[in-house]
């Protein structure tokens, strides 16, 4: 079998793929563990709430220590009766 490899990444990470972040996505920021949550927003950068990530514009930083919103990792589902997500072996 020839394997398929994460080029270095590691699990949780989105490698700032917007495409695989839900509407609903809360992502937590690796360096101060800030979280940004849709439903809040950002005022910050009155970034209005309902605001999905992948909406964020693209010069977003954390608002807390001014990290990359490249480096955000996406938080696990909370709702119990969504799609148990990729966290298996596929
Ligand atoms: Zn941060």
């Amino acid at each position: 079998m020839s394997g398929h490899d994460f080029p270095g990444g590691f699990e949780g990470s989105y490698l700032g793929r917007r495409e695989v972040l839900k509407p609903h996505s809360r992502l937590e920021c690796k360096i101060c563990w800030w979280v940004y949550d849709p439903a809040v927003g950002d005022p910050t950068w009155q970034i209005l709430p309902g605001t999905p990530f992948a909406d964020l514009p693209s010069h977003w930083r954390c608002p807390n220590c001014d990290g990359l919103a490249d480096q955000f990792l996406m938080l696990p589902d909370a709702e119990p009766d969504s799609e148990p997500g990729p966290a298996g072996d596929l």
